[in-house]
């Protein structure tokens, strides 16, 4: 397996990978041991030339006849999107989405892994779910240096969400993905993502609407 790399990918690349990722390893489940890049892009609805441009970005290239070894490809992002002593995940706010999320991802990821939940609720504090403890937010520096806990997912009500973001930066906080409606200033050196689901509704609304 060749792996060329080191420049830093397109975050798009870096989204799209995890996609493939994905649905190779639904291939692999199925049998399939090998993969051309036209049925990879099918599966997306993105172009062939895409898709082998994101591979090319990562040193990957399959044969002409037989296409892509799709084990070796699964491998190979592997080693691109993980780290290899895995990442711990804290989730901030263990409310209805922060619970839906300690579930979902409950033994789905092995090297990303939520270890704790954070809240005010005397009902939530010291408690578990999913196997998963949380704590009090004033726990959060502690906790999260003494876990080693790189990735913070915020899920509290949008008017704490800055002083949430905050908490983490100052704990060391590396990476964080924010889900409340409210736009966050993080530092240069801490990656930020933020998900709206009412953007993705607004715009699938919107190409119902011009489909008329
Ligand atoms: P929720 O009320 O069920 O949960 C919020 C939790 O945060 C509660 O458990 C509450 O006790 C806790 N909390 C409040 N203040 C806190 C603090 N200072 N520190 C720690 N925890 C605190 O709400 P929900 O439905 O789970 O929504 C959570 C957030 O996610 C909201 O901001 C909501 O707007 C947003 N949301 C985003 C999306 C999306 O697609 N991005 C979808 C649904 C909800």
């Amino acid at each position: 397996m060749k792996v060329l790399r080191k420049k830093k990918l397109p975050e798009r690349t870096v989204e799209r990978l995890s996609q493939y990722r994905r649905s190779l390893l639904r291939c692999w489940e199925g049998g399939k041991t090998h993969i051309f890049s036209h049925e990879i892009a099918n599966l997306h609805h993105i172009t062939a030339v895409q898709v082998r441009r994101d591979l090319m970005l990562i040193g990957y290239s399959g044969t002409l006849r037989k296409g892509y070894d799709v084990k070796e490809l699964i491998e190979l992002i592997g080693n691109i999107l993980d780290s290899p002593q895995g990442q711990k995940v804290a989730i901030i706010g263990v409310g209805n989405l922060g619970k839906a999320l300690m579930q979902y991802f409950s033994g789905k990821r092995t090297k990303l892994s939520i270890v704790a939940g954070f809240d005010i609720h005397p009902e939530k504090v010291n408690s578990e779910y999913v196997d998963i403890p949380c704590y009090h937010v004033d726990q959060l520096q502690d906790i999260v240096r003494k876990e080693n806990i790189e990735i913070g997912i915020i899920t509290t009500p949008a008017k704490v969400s800055d002083q949430i973001a905050e908490h983490l930066v100052d704990a060391g906080i590396k990476g964080i993905l924010n889900y409340t409606p409210k736009s966050l200033n993080v530092p240069s050196d801490v990656y930020l993502e933020e998900y709206d689901m009412i953007t993705s509704l607004e715009k699938v609304a919107f190409f119902v609407k011009e489909s008329k």
